[in-house]
């Protein structure tokens, strides 16, 4: 049996029985992954569900204005993210739903990872989105890399063609590869669970206690933070936002003390205002005069 027939019989006993997976309508597929960029699966069931419930089709979405967005992703972060899906959709009700992965490819907000998920999961495509679960899992049993780096995908999308099963589910191939990262091949895996384990060419490392565990896989983003501050610049900024949804209209000179207690006029001001500046050409929040609103 190949290493990919052993996953998939390991994923049909196994499996996560998730909402998305129930559905070939890449408008659902879409707004899963998407959501799943940033939050863990166990949230992102409750936000899809209602999501979907506010706007089930792309029509819907496409109708709806910045603040309507703003509202029913509240809670999920990175608000950009719902403006993008607002304006693909608006892309789709005009021009159709892409059929290819390069097609998926060419429209704003849509990245390698996810135009690879919408072929395979929505249209049955043999591809492999590598995320950082996938790139975790097969870097590690093609190449015996323990914690393989972004540089590593070409490496992995070279043997691709060899993994995935030429018949069959080869579209549920990255479904398994999720679970087996969710449940077994996690940053200190379980080798001795694992379906791979008589074929992976990290097993032994790990197994023989030759893999030093790191804090962190993977180095902490950049981001900017502004002098004497507790948390990156999209925090605050998150704050803002959630400030202006909740309270419907704020004035501009409260917003800094509301954002953050050690609030200072003197060395905060300029900080706050180039926040409110990007939140603005963003298209998150409307400014009139010295009000702010969605
Ligand atoms: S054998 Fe270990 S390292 Fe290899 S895929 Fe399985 S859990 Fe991951």
């Amino acid at each position: 049996m190949t290493p990919a027939a052993t996953l998939l019989n390991w994923y049909r006993r196994n499996g996560r029985n998730l909402p998305w997976r129930r559905t070939r309508d890449p408008y659902r597929i879409l707004i899963s992954e998407i959501m799943l960029q940033q939050t863990q699966v166990d949230r992102v069931k409750e936000f899809y569900r209602r999501w979907l419930k506010t706007f089930p089709t792309w029509k819907n979405l496409a109708e709806a204005s910045n603040a309507d967005v703003i509202h029913a992703w509240a809670g999920l972060g990175y608000n950009r993210r719902a403006l993008a899906l607002r304006d693909i959709a608006r892309h789709i009700v005009q021009a159709g739903v892409p059929q290819s992965e390069e097609a998926w490819l060419r429209l704003k907000g849509i990245g390698p990872y996810t135009a690879a998920a919408l072929s395979a999961f929505a249209q049955k495509k043999r591809t492999l989105p590598i995320d950082t679960n996938i790139r975790r899992v097969l870097g590690r049993f093609l190449f015996g890399i323990p914690f393989p780096e972004l540089k590593d995908d070409k490496r992995i999308l070279k043997r691709t063609d060899g993994f995935l099963p030429r018949r069959g589910h080869y579209y549920d191939v990255p479904q398994a590869l999720f679970d087996l990262a969710a449940m077994i091949c996690t940053k200190d895996p379980n080798c001795a669970r694992c379906p791979l384990r008589h074929t992976c060419k990290a097993a032994n490392k790990f197994l023989s206690g030759r893999v030093n565990i790191p804090k962190r896989s993977t180095p902490a983003p950049q981001e900017h933070r502004h002098e004497g501050k507790k948390y990156p610049d999209r925090i605050y900024r998150g704050r803002i936002l959630k400030l202006v949804r909740e309270t419907g209209s704020v004035t501009i000179e409260n917003v800094g003390k509301e954002i953050d207690p050690h609030y200072d006029v003197k060395q905060d001001h300029e900080w706050v205002h180039a926040m409110i500046e990007r939140l603005v050409t963003d298209g998150m929040i409307k400014k009139k005069k010295n009000k702010l609103s969605l």
